[in-house]
């Protein structure tokens, strides 16, 4: 079920979990603003999620509430991911949902890195 992007922060989500270790989790990069592991259900042949170690509901909440230095350590921590899938040369896709309309399901901000082939048009 999609989430209300509006919410309070709800620390029983379950990558606040994967965060905390209380779940597993395919661990990609970690630094200092950022953690990143495969998604469950890949819709790609590389499907990563990256999220900020920080406790934000969505992009929205993240853009307008972060600080400058934790949104640029997490923007660079999205890079470095993509760098280390080696991405950059053929390419690949970022994805934020946000909220309802977006069909976002779990409440932590995540980005989703899409690659590995081919990736055809963006559907929305
Ligand atoms: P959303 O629709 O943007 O919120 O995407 C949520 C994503 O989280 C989906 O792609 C799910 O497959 C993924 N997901 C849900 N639970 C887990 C988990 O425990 N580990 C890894 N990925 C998960």
């Amino acid at each position: 079920m999609p989430i209300d992007a509006t919410q309070p922060y709800d620390d029983t989500n379950i990558f606040a979990k994967i965060l905390r270790g209380e779940i597993p989790s395919k661990k990609v990069y970690e630094d200092e603003w950022a953690y990143a592991f495969e998604d469950i259900n890949p819709q790609a042949d590389i499907h990563t999620l990256v999220i900020p170690k920080g406790r934000y509901v969505s992009w929205d909440d993240f853009s307008a509430n972060a600080p400058a230095e934790e949104i640029a350590g997490f923007v660079r921590a999205v890079g470095e991911v993509a760098r280390a899938k080696g991405l950059v040369e053929p390419g690949y896709r970022l994805l934020a949902n946000i909220g309802g309309h977006g069909h976002q399901e779990v409440p932590h901000l995540h980005v989703h890195i899409f690659g590995g082939h081919p990736l055809g048009p963006m559907l929305a």
